[in-house]
């Protein structure tokens, strides 16, 4: 048990309702338990007044009692077995809800190298399935086992009081059934887990099919897709079938076993009435006691079957959760009043895993400056960019913000001031305007979200959708153009007003005129704030205050575009090369 920690740590703030339930289960497995007691008393009665001779007085009054505490004991056994599961199973639920949560918490305190590492539906099925099984188990398992740990003693007591031979026989097909129980349910967890891996198969092709379906009808490999959708599908129909038959299985040993069960009553109660030995309330009492402890016995097997797989589940969970976050906020924060802008890079190296990425990188951007970051692909401008928000862990001592180690700065306070649009501009399946309000916890004001649009451009294409601001994105609302979609994510970035703007290749997707007209009005509001421009098209950081050319993660050149011009390195090849590719565009 001692994996399920966590859980039990979570189930203990829930002590009222798990001692209520608790509570409700005893009495409703004690009345279970009485109730046949009591059936059997009144069935004797009748038997003992009807082989009297002579006759005595007929058990009316007595009937009626028996009668009317059968009633009363079924009702309040149903409304104590309704509190014990509404209680107890809500409990599981919210416990399910607390670890959700949490799991979920704690994957967005993770880098995103962890995310490069994973793969979604790995997670996913940690954060659904796994904990599923384990609330399952820790849930109805064990409220089950509960109530049979109760009925099972109290019955079993009864029982050997009555006939200790006939219970001894019972043992056995009721033993053999628990028993088999386990193994047959580990059977059908592993079939069904085999039919919903398959299921999650299947469904990845048909979706990576459907968005890829360009390349697949490109490249005309429809009938080959479709034979391999067949296959998986074929994958899916076979494991269904297994799960059909351990299930049909199920099903032939409980009642196998509990009409051996009901047949080794019947005959060695029927001798014992022949010979005088057993009555026939004996034998009702066996019968109902069967009946009884015929589902608790199962759920006690069925518990034993479902350990493996919350287990498994739980030990999944747990390998996520005690994932560190590589980067965190800092313990001893230095207290930052409003951040300025202003960012130092001293002899800055950074390696991912292997090779350093970035090697020795030294810069002093004054607030307010327009920094151009331009070199060939794969020289490190992103590193760099992503960097100035501790997106990945930064080196002591080479970062700084306002002259303060960005390690030693609230990562929240860091993050608010630094608008960063990433080079694949994501959008939500929400509306415009949720899109851009992305940062804020409450809607902003509306003039800020125009503001906002208009920065980035977007004012135009606004109107021409069927909504404005509230168009709907994604599944099932409009579709934007890659360059779109880009400007909506600028315009998140500027709604923020951050001090210092981290646009990564944002505008690779606009074209060059919208992209002269953004850059014109970052440029307005540049003395407020600090922009860095990664840019593959240096078009976009010519009016730049600096731009830097990075080079295997070293600076190789920087200046103003005239200073770099005149230097006749990278920079003014790659200038006088775009600028030709540019004109025979035109042509
Ligand atoms: P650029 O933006 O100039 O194209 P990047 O900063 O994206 O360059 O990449 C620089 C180098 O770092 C590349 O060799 C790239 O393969 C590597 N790299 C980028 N991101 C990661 C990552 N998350 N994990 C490991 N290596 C990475």
């Amino acid at each position: 048990m001692r994996r399920f920690r966590r859980c039990l740590r979570a189930f203990a703030r829930y002590r009222r309702e798990l001692l209520l339930g608790g509570v409700s289960l005893t009495l409703a497995s004690l009345l279970e338990a009485g109730i046949p007691v009591v059936a059997s008393r009144g069935i004797r009665s009748v038997e003992t007044y009807l082989s009297a001779e002579p006759r005595g007085e007929r058990p009316d009054s007595f009937l009626l009692l028996v009668l009317a505490l059968l009633l009363g004991g079924t009702v309040a056994k149903g409304f104590f077995r309704f509190w014990q599961r509404r209680l107890l199973i809500g409990v599981s639920r919210k416990v399910e809800r607390d670890l959700k949560e949490e799991f979920f918490s704690h994957l967005l305190t993770l880098a995103p190298g962890f995310f490069a590492r994973s793969r979604t539906g790995d997670l996913l099925s940690r954060a659904t399935g796994d904990v599923e099984a384990v609330r399952l188990f820790l849930g109805a398992g064990f409220m089950y086992a509960a109530s049979t740990l109760l009925l099972v003693p109290l019955a079993l007591g009864t029982m050997i009081h009555f006939n200790p031979g006939l219970t001894a026989l019972l043992a056995v097909p009721l033993g053999a059934l628990a028993w088999s129980m386990k193994g047959l349910t580990r059977r059908l967890n592993r079939h069904s887990e085999a039919v919903q891996q398959s299921l999650a198969e299947l469904s990845e092709r048909a979706q990576e099919n459907f968005a890829g379906v360009r390349v697949v009808k490109g490249f005309a490999r429809e009938a080959w897709e479709t034979q391999r959708f067949g296959a998986a599908a074929e994958a899916y129909r076979r494991h269904q079938i297994d799960l059909g038959r351990a299930r049909a299985w199920n099903h032939v040993v409980l009642n196998a076993s509990k009409d051996a069960a009901v047949l080794l009553i019947l005959v060695v109660g029927g001798l014992g009435k022949l010979r005088g030995t057993f009555d026939l309330a004996g034998t009702y009492l066996f019968l109902d006691y069967v009946s009884r402890l015929y589902w608790p016995l199962i759920a006690l097997g069925w518990m034993a079957g479902m350990y493996h797989r919350a287990a498994a589940g739980m030990a999944r969970i747990e390998e996520v959760l005690s994932t560190r976050p590589e980067v965190e906020t800092p313990r001893e924060p230095v207290p930052v009043e409003a951040i300025g802008g202003e960012v130092e890079l001293r002899d800055l190296t950074f390696a991912y895993d292997g090779a350093p990425v970035l090697r020795g990188v030294s810069l002093r951007i004054r607030r307010g400056e327009f920094v151009g970051i331009v070199g060939r692909i794969g020289s490190g401008k992103t590193t760099l960019v992503s960097l100035l928000g501790r997106l990945y862990p930064v080196p002591e001592g080479s970062i700084f913000v306002d002259g303060v180690d960005v390690n030693r700065i609230p990562l929240r306070k860091l993050r608010d001031a630094i608008g960063y649009v990433p080079q694949d501009a994501f959008l939500f399946s929400d509306t415009i305007l949720e899109n851009v309000a992305f940062g804020f916890d409450a809607t902003p004001p509306v003039e800020a979200v125009a503001r906002a649009a208009e920065a980035a451009a977007l004012e135009a294409d606004l109107a021409s959708f069927p909504d404005g601001l509230a168009t709907r994105l994604g599944e099932r609302g409009v579709t934007l153009s890659g360059g779109q979609r880009q400007r909506v994510s600028i315009a998140r970035a500027c709604l923020r007003e951050p001090r210092i703007l981290v646009l990564d290749d944002a505008l690779s997707a606009v074209d060059t005129e919208t992209e002269a007209r953004i850059l014109d009005r970052l440029r307005l509001a540049a003395r407020l704030r600090t922009v860095f421009l990664v840019s593959q098209r240096l078009s976009a950081v010519e009016a730049a205050d600096r731009i830097v050319v990075l080079d295997e993660g070293r600076i190789a050149e920087q200046g103003t575009h005239r200073e770099l011009l005149g230097r006749g390195g990278w920079y003014a090849r790659t200038w006088r090369r775009q600028r030709i590719e540019g004109e025979l565009e035109r042509l």
